[in-house]
């Protein structure tokens, strides 16, 4: 049921909030087997809070999302609850105030359910690096739910909430939406306060929406979008019809990617979705010719930036603290506790920062970026938006992925959008079998509206 529809029906007396919610803890017990929470809020006191929302609807008070059941990614900070980012470093680190994100749905009524489980600091596509075990797919619980923002993707796939929140620094929403078959929503970077958000890469970080459905979506983006003085990165970005965006009517479709190995069974859909999609529009090749190399561009720039921000856990300042003699062995003690892929990260980082190498790698990769940025800009001279699958493979089983290169080709399609700060989506394109395909659509910068409303019509249709 789409949230508007929650609304109409809570309306005509047909449900309440606390019927959506007691349905809403009825599926969290799918959690057990699922594991896309981290940390699941007291059933007693979501109850209250759908009561408070039943008793302000009675006096007539309207908020945009009363009483909707809502999950945070865990690298989100939530006041009074624990913020792990899927780290044993993080393990006892308890938020001391919350993100401007949270602050927004809170004031918008919705109810915060719990944290979801992610790959530890957001790094990865299968939610598997998580020092907590992984998140299953709703669809197919012997396989990955996709990553990093697996729990988020799970919560809304198995109808334990209504929205959840996640981070995209290179697909971490949409890759994952494409997975458990929702939809999954990138603003233009710089459009949500990032303010409480633990940086991994913050060049690329934004914080994303998953949904139901598109519908969803844009109302999340109606409650967050705006600037905030506490993230000097976020930026006004209209989320109304503007004169100034004209509606779709060219779609580009990227030339190079016929090379790029799709999966045979997400070409079959994929194909079939743009022969749907060419009854409406004019489907026109455009040319975007470093996307391939954009993979090996984020796997510098990303790392460079982890590198930085990761800096600050020496053990002393945030969660677990350890028993040391010194400074130098509290950093040394508490960095062991990172898990394999983020020591790659930071070493890949480190190393591509470093004197000597620095020419060759980082400023490559940010010349590259450029590039990157430059093609797309001609590429929308002739066309409205760019449609791309949003992953080349189908969710895997669980522990089928275990060489890294292989793990990163996962976002060969999304991580262009993150390098080129442009809005991005997800949206289910169909099945093969039981598995879904996801299809991405990718709007010029600051056009986020015009994006959400397109995928919005194909799902009217
Ligand atoms: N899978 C990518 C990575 O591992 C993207 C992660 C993300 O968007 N947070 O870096």
């Amino acid at each position: 049921m789409k949230i508007g529809d929650i609304f109409e029906r809570r309306q005509r007396g047909e449900l309440t909030f606390q019927s959506i919610m007691e349905l809403t803890l009825n599926n969290l017990e799918k959690d057990e087997l699922l594991h896309a929470f981290l940390y699941k809020r007291p059933p007693e006191e979501l109850m209250k809070e759908a009561q408070q929302a039943d008793a302000l609807w009675d006096q007539g008070i309207r908020k945009p999302l009363q009483g909707i059941p809502v999950a945070i990614k865990d690298n989100i900070c939530v006041e009074g609850l624990p913020c792990t980012c899927g780290s044993k470093i993080l393990e006892n680190y308890v938020a001391p105030y919350d993100a401007t994100v949270v602050k927004k749905l809170k004031e918008a009524g919705a109810i915060i359910v719990g944290k979801t489980n992610l790959d530890e600091f957001a790094m990865g596509s299968s939610t598997e690096n998580s020092a907590f075990g992984p998140t299953r797919n709703p669809l197919d619980t012997n396989l990955v739910p996709g990553g990093s923002s697996g729990g988020s993707a799970a919560a809304v796939a198995a109808g334990m909430s209504l929205l959840a929140l996640g981070s995209d620094t290179g697909g971490s929403v949409r890759q994952p939406a494409a997975f458990t078959g929702i939809v999954g929503f990138k603003p233009s970077y710089g459009a949500i306060s990032r303010y409480g958000l633990v940086a991994f890469a913050s060049s690329l970080d934004q914080i994303g929406i998953f949904a139901a459905n598109t519908m969803d979506a844009l109302l999340g983006a109606f409650v967050l979008f705006g600037k905030d003085p506490m993230d000097s990165t976020s930026t006004e970005i209209p989320i109304g019809p503007e004169p100034s965006q004209h509606n779709v009517r060219r779609i580009g479709v990227i030339k190079e990617l016929s090379s790029l190995g799709l999966q045979p069974d997400v070409e079959r859909v994929y194909t079939q979705f743009l022969n749907t999609l060419a009854k409406q529009y004019e489907l026109v090749e455009v040319s975007i010719p470093h996307w391939e190399e954009a993979l090996a561009a984020y796997y510098f720039v990303a790392p460079a930036e982890a590198s930085a921000n990761l800096a600050r856990y020496d053990g002393v300042r945030y969660g677990s603290t350890v028993e040391a003699n010194t400074y130098w062995q509290s950093v040394r003690m508490a960095r062991s506790l990172f898990g394999d892929e983020v020591k790659r990260r930071i070493l890949l980082g480190t190393f591509a920062l470093s004197a000597g190498y620095k020419d060759a790698m980082y400023d490559k990769a940010q010349a590259l970026r450029q590039w990157l940025i430059y093609e797309f800009n001609e590429a929308f001279r002739t066309v409205d938006i760019i449609v791309s699958p949003t992953t080349p493979n189908l969710p895997f089983p669980i522990g089928a992925v275990s060489d890294p290169v292989e793990m990163y080709k996962c976002d060969l399609f999304t991580i262009p959008a993150n390098l080129a700060y442009l809005p991005a989506i997800s949206v289910p394109a169909g099945f093969t079998g039981n598995l879904p395909v996801g299809a991405q659509f990718i709007a010029p910068r600051m056009q986020d509206y015009k994006l959400l409303s397109f995928a919005a019509s194909l799902e009217v249709r």
